[in-house]
């Protein structure tokens, strides 16, 4: 798949549906954004999701429809056995007391 580069806009001048989660993009947040050219679209995604398609090793293959991951998951397994969430949470925790 060509694809150009990703690009990360800061802040979004509308809204978009994010093209890995299904979920909103509100005007003003951060995207990250690249175009194919066989198919000629453009994808906007969550950094955070297009982190996580980058993770799931999906930048050079056909994206699955959108919405088949979570937001921000990479692992495809429900929220309940997600993996890679786990991961970021204890990662981002830092050290709490508690
Ligand atoms: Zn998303
Ligand atoms: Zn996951």
């Amino acid at each position: 798949m060509m694809a150009s580069p990703i690009r990360h806009v800061k802040r979004s001048r509308k809204a978009y549906i994010c093209d890995w989660c299904n979920r909103r993009i509100a005007a003003g947040q951060p995207y990250a954004t690249w175009f194919t050219y066989e198919e000629n679209v453009i994808s906007r995604m969550h950094p955070e999701c297009c982190e996580a398609m980058q993770r799931a090793d999906r930048y050079d293959e056909e994206l699955p429809p959108r919405g088949t991951y979570r937001r921000g998951c990479w692992c495809g397994e429900s929220e309940q056995f997600c993996t890679c969430k786990a991961e970021t949470i204890n990662n981002s925790k830092g050290t709490d007391n508690g």
